[in-house]
């Protein structure tokens, strides 16, 4: 049965997703029905007697699928946010319908032949710059995806398609096992000297779940990470870090070996046969930096730049641990150990000391009183629009005139059903249609540290951070301002949507904006300039080290995925020879990085590792201009509203940027922040 009202414009308040009415049960009904809706509209795209334009084609595919996009962000955000069995299961039977669904357009060659005719004729169209970027990103969802090949080339980008994705989730299946199979079991209690109370706790538990006598450590990461960075016994770290860096290396039925090579030299042949050069050529072709060489130049600029602040740092680290324990040389396996225990030295910066002036309410009012001082933005908390959990605040956000601009969800504590880390994402798109605005509803879920009976939720400066991070990314949703649903807000290039987020998380360092909110929960005293000093050296603490790690993996993945990879025969010695440049530490001939690099064999991020960095050039470089100019410049708030946060992905990402910023990103920002380079 399917309720109409699911796939009808909804009689709600501003039209906000009806969560009372929605039962787990409609949720599959809908999904077909949404299906059949659009599929119904792709054909009357495909059967237009008349010819191709811009309009009857590329705008009329761009708000296809309506009724499908609405219901698939309020389901998916629910299996996020708030998930249960019956919500995975319907997702385990809704995902390969879309996909089919997605596939059915892609491979649609009616259909791409109409948009190939308008994309040929684009020249004798007058169409807008935002109109020119909608064509270009349709075609290239058909040309990147074979729709110009000939009917044997396609075939065969099918099987490598299909080859693809097998060796993909074998690579990850032999990590997960490498890390379920490792344990490490310690039964001598002074073994456990250094280790916090936490991480011992939660050994033992683990010990226990396994009907084990002692204490047991695992290569996931939170039991991982406590070992490496506080164990004082250096031979089970050792133990350890060799066992977390040899994982699917060690020449059995679950060595990766062999498939990266596959995996790159597929990739490589992929790209060829789609015309492009190299795997990076291909994917940053939809990339701010657009070409490997940018990248490469990008990489090497930096790394020479972090080097000998990196070189230092880690002489300064060697000399601590020779003194304190006489280490003549540092391993891989004291890094961590002896990084922590000189940050103690130098900073005794705790969370606990600094958590009262960060009461939840107060962050939250705080985030708020920025966006109204720079994008002048009104939040007003309401309710009278539904829930999906009484946990969830809601407000209206307006602007100065009183002209409403977004809803906005927020979404703090964790719960069963949530899953971790916190995201932004969007229940409704924000575009123009028929001449009207049409506003964005943009959410925001973290897990912080919840209020217990008698205390307030607190947060660490940590969580502090990731509530700004999140909070710019819905900024830059809600003041989404184009025409067209799929450029709009988020919708922009990988290496550039960290921009908003990232840039906002810098107002958390600055005296003028915590003066406005870091009060203390009790006192109201307003937190001392002493500690957040403290906070912002601690900040960059190793930076050089840091970044000279960061490097090196983007540097590897460029390696592997910008140049013909058929002659490489050894992984080990092709990544040894890449990390030369970059390394610190003694070689260790146990481990190799590649073969559990699940980032770029596993997940989407193969030529995109750079991006991490990329994208903190990007936000030191803007929050600059603010510092020259005021952080509450209304001039620079403006001019970022207008060519960065409102334009969403209509344009290349560099000359909105440029727009901005009046040149180009320079990486001095970033080096300054760093401490890298003296000012
Ligand atoms: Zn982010």
């Amino acid at each position: 049965m399917i309720k109409k009202a699911l796939v009808t414009p909804f009689k709600t308040n501003y039209n906000a997703a009806p969560f009372r009415i929605i039962q787990n049960k409609d949720f599959l009904p809908t999904f077909k029905e949404a299906i059949k809706m659009a599929k119904k509209e792709i054909n009357s795209i495909v059967n237009n007697p008349e010819n191709p334009t811009f309009k009857n084609t590329i705008e009329t595919l761009e708000f296809s699928g309506e009724q499908l996009d609405r219901i698939s962000s309020i389901f998916f955000n629910l299996n996020s946010a708030e998930t249960n069995e019956e919500i995975q299961k319907i997702a385990q039977e809704v995902s390969p319908l879309l996909s089919e669904f997605s596939n059915d357009i892609t491979l649609n060659e009616d259909l791409f032949k109409r948009v190939k005719a308008v994309y040929d004729s684009q020249n004798n169209l007058e169409l807008t710059t935002e109109q020119t970027t909608l064509l270009d990103k349709k075609y290239k969802s058909f040309s990147r995806n074979g729709a110009n090949l000939p009917e044997d080339k396609k075939t065969k980008l099918r099987e490598i398609d299909k080859k693809l994705s097998q060796l993909k989730l074998k690579f990850g299946e032999n990590v997960l096992a490498e890390t379920n199979k490792f344990e490490m079991l310690i039964t001598d209690e002074t073994d456990l000297a250094g280790l916090p109370e936490g991480a011992k706790e939660a050994a033992k538990q683990m010990a226990e779940s396994k009907n084990k006598a002692g204490w047991l450590f695992t290569l996931d990461y939170p039991s991982f990470i406590p070992f490496v960075t506080y164990a004082d016994n250096r031979d089970l770290r050792k133990k350890i870090t060799l066992a977390a860096g040899s994982k699917s290396f060690k020449n059995d039925t679950l060595d990766n070996q062999k498939i990266v090579l596959q995996i790159v030299n597929l990739r490589h042949e992929r790209a060829n046969l789609l015309g492009y050069k190299t795997h990076a050529h291909f994917v940053l072709e939809e990339r701010m930096a657009e070409t490997p060489e940018t990248v490469l130049k990008f990489s090497t600029d930096l790394l020479e730049k972090a080097k000998p602040a990196a070189k230092r740092e880690f002489k300064q680290l060697e000399n601590f641990a020779k003194k304190l324990d006489n280490i003549d040389h540092l391993e891989k396996w004291d890094g961590s150990y002896y990084s922590e225990k000189l940050k103690q030295k130098l900073f005794s910066l705790d969370d606990e000391l600094l958590k009262p002036y960060f009461k939840l309410e107060n962050v939250i009012n705080g985030a708020f009183t920025v966006a109204n001082k720079l994008f002048d933005l009104h939040f007003e908390e309401i309710n009278d629009i539904d829930k999906y959990h009484e946990d969830v605040l809601t407000y209206k956000v307006t602007d100065s005139k009183g002209n409403y601009i977004s809803l906005f969800y927020a979404d703090f504590f964790p719960r069963p059903g949530k899953r971790n880390g916190a995201w932004m994402t969007s229940y409704k798109p924000q575009y123009i249609k028929d001449g009207e605005n049409s506003r964005p509803h943009i959410s925001i879920v973290c897990n912080f540290t919840k209020p217990t009976k008698t205390k307030p939720s607190l947060l660490t400066f940590n969580e502090v951070t990731t509530l700004f991070h999140e909070f710019g990314h819905a900024l830059h949703g809600m003041l989404a301002n184009t025409t067209y649903p799929s450029l709009s807000g988020t919708s922009v290039y990988w290496d550039f949507v960290e921009l908003p987020s990232q840039i906002l998380e810098n107002w958390c360092y600055e005296k003028e904006a915590l003066e406005l909110f870091a009060t203390h929960y009790e006192t109201g005293e307003v937190i001392p300039m002493e500690l957040v000093d403290k906070i912002k050296e601690s900040a960059t603490f190793h930076e050089g080290m840091q970044t000279l790690r960061q490097l090196s993996f983007g540097l590897l993945d460029m390696s592997w995925h910008g140049q013909d990879p058929s002659k490489i025969k050894d992984v080990k010695a092709f990544e040894t020879e890449t990390f030369k440049r970059t390394t610190l530490y003694p070689e260790t001939k146990e481990t190799c990085m590649s073969t559990s690099f699940s980032h770029i064999f596993q997940g989407g991020y193969s030529s995109g590792y750079y991006s991490y960095k990329w994208a903190e050039v990007l936000d030191a470089d803007a929050f600059e201009y603010f510092k020259e100019k005021g952080i509450f410049n209304k001039t620079v708030a403006n001019k970022f509203k207008k060519h960065v946060l409102s334009q969403g992905g209509t344009d290349n990402p560099m000359t909105l940027y440029k727009r901005f910023r009046g040149q180009e990103p320079k990486p001095e920002a970033l080096l300054k922040r760093a401490g890298l380079i003296k000012t």
